[in-house]
């Protein structure tokens, strides 16, 4: 969000470490010393002016002292606001050479006592805040020796003058010393709360970035142009393009959106008009939700939801960030449950509902004789449907889980598939059988029934009722192959993937009309795989159907 005003960033964000920070401290102790130092020498030399000394003498004394420290201050000044670290001795000359100009006046005019004093006083003490430590003591001892020098020079070091004389040499280098000490102390002090500042923020850094790895969500973020800075490894993980991939790239041409119908580009992609405001899933915020799906890599496209708001960049701009959230296994219950529901209310209730109708019709005496027997008939292929029914969303229920048990045993083909025909006795002229005699494959007895009653059963179900149904089972080197085969309505290409998943049934008429669950290839493909094997299919539309199941030997 801007902001109105905003100060340039170095005044809000002093320049760490150290150096710079330290100068925008302490070059501002020039004027409080420096002020009383200005006012001291104006004061002595008055004095010396009432004393008898020349005007001009004085006036060159004050402008003298008053130009090299507004020099000094508006120097260091500059200096600093340009980034740079004030060189001490830059400090040190001009102090030095104002304790020369007040040295110099105390000799013409004998002002040992008073002016000299208080004007090196004030300079040790100007330099100890404003120098380090070191330079503070060599400016302030040079001001000590000045004290000796001038009395000498003078010649006003006498013994009446000497206790003056020797506690002035001590006093004004001890002033610039504590001076020097006190600054290094604050120094120390601004230094260790920077680096405690530093290692904070790094610290709060590297706690965000291990938050942005560890989402399951896929996170980025763009900058003000809306090219991508963060990308998150979710991200890599659902898209397939890594971060050093896509950074930099046009957010739209990164994070591949389409909502069905095509791909989302400029103001359509969430992200980029969330620049104006927040988005979720896809829809500006206050508008209704619409389907989102990402296009990975290899062109797939995931169901997702996205919430998308402005990131702050600076006082002035934000890019946008946004949280990408896979919603495919949500999608897939909510299918499941539709099928659910589908299959209750039709495949379900049919044959429960004849049941129930024949069963009255006995229990009434309505029916008798043959119509009695073909009514009984009717009631146990309903139920057994039912059975079977049931026993398939059981099953169905089992692999969910993940609990498919497989009691392996070596299993004669000819008799597994012998039992899977008998189940079918009134189709049994439909039925050819080619199995190699002594053949026997290593497996769940009950589970490869359950794999073979299945396709058989669709096998008959899905093709004319006088053609022939075939199931043939040979031995390879490593596999044994058991294939059946109809002369049916065949299965169209792009349903071939779909049939396998569960409840995945042909949208054909042909099929919508005939009873079924879309279940039995999902179990038959689950058990197959269990097995280590497969199930594959041939088929042509009105030509015919070819399951073959590999199974190893
Ligand atoms: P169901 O037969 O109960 O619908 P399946 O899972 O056994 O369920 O089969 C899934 C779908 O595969 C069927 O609905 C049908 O569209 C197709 N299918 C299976 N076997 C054949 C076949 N032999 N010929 C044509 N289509 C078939």
């Amino acid at each position: 969000m801007a902001s109105g005003g905003a100060k340039p960033l170095r005044e809000t964000n002093p320049p760490i470490p150290g150096g710079l920070e330290t100068e925008r401290l302490f070059g501002a102790a020039v004027k409080p010393w420096g002020i009383p130092t200005f006012v001291g020498v104006f004061g002595a030399g008055i004095l010396a002016w009432m004393a008898g000394a020349d005007l001009w003498i004085l006036a060159l004394l004050v402008t003298g002292v008053g130009a090299v420290l507004t020099g000094i201050y508006w120097l260091r000044k500059r200096i600093t606001r340009q980034g740079k670290v004030f060189p001490p001795w830059l400090l040190a000359i001009p102090i030095i050479a104002a304790q020369l100009v007040a040295a110099g006046f105390a000799i013409t005019y004998h002002g040992i006592d008073g002016g000299m004093w208080f004007a090196l006083t004030m300079m040790s003490a100007v330099a100890g805040q404003s120098l380090d430590k070191n330079w503070a003591m060599a400016v302030g001892i040079f001001g000590g020796l000045l004290v000796i020098l001038v009395a000498v020079a003078s010649g006003q070091f006498d013994l009446a003058r000497s206790p003056a004389i020797f506690a002035g040499s001590i006093y004004v280098p001890v002033m610039a010393g504590l001076a020097g000490t006190q600054r290094a102390a604050a120094v120390e002090l601004s230094d260790a709360a920077n680096r405690d500042r530093i290692s904070l923020l790094e610290t709060h850094n590297r706690q965000v970035e291990a938050l942005i790895n560890s989402l399951q969500e896929g996170l980025v973020t763009t900058n003000c142009d809306g090219r991508v800075e963060r990308w998150n490894p979710a991200l890599f993980a659902m898209t397939g393009r890594s971060a050093a991939e896509v950074a930099g790239a046009p957010i739209d041409e990164a994070l591949l959106l389409s909502d069905g119908s095509g791909p989302l580009t400029g103001i359509r992609h969430p992200c980029v008009a969330a620049k104006g405001g927040g988005v979720t899933t896809g829809s500006p915020l206050g508008e209704p939700e619409r389907d989102l799906f990402l296009v990975t890599d290899d062109e797939t496209e995931i169901p997702v939801t996205i919430s998308a708001s402005p990131f702050p960049i600076d006082h002035t701009d934000h890019g946008v960030v946004a949280v990408v959230t896979d919603v495919s296994r949500e999608r897939g219950v909510s299918e499941m449950r539709d099928s659910l529901i589908s299959l209750v209310s039709h495949e379900l209730r049919t044959p429960l509902t004849m049941t129930v109708g024949f069963a009255e019709l006995l229990a009434d005496g309505a029916v008798e004789g043959e119509d009695a027997r073909q009514c009984a008939a009717q009631i146990r292929d309903a139920t057994t449907r039912l059975a079977s029914m049931i026993e398939d969303l059981l099953t169905t229920a089992v692999i969910e889980a993940g609990e498919l048990k497989l009691v392996m045993e070596d299993v004669p083909v000819r008799t597994m598939i012998g039992s899977v025909i008998s189940r079918f006795p009134e189709y049994s002229s439909r039925l050819i059988v080619d199995v190699a005699p002594n053949l026997t494959v290593r497996g769940d007895p009950d589970g490869l029934e359950h794999v073979f009653t299945n396709l058989v059963g669709n096998a008959l179900k899905y093709s004319p009722s006088d053609s022939e149904v075939t199931v043939k089972a040979t031995a390879g080197e490593y596999e044994v192959v058991i294939s059946v085969s109809d002369k049916g309505i065949g299965i169209a290409p792009e349903e071939a993937e779909r049939i396998f998943e569960r409840f995945g049934r042909s949208l054909s008429d042909e099929v919508q009309r005939l009873p079924g669950t879309g279940l039995g290839l999902f179990i038959a493909s689950e058990i197959a795989a269990a097995h280590d094997g497969r199930v594959d299919l041939a088929s042509a539309p009105g030509e015919g159907t070819t399951f073959t199941v590999h199974l190893p030997a």
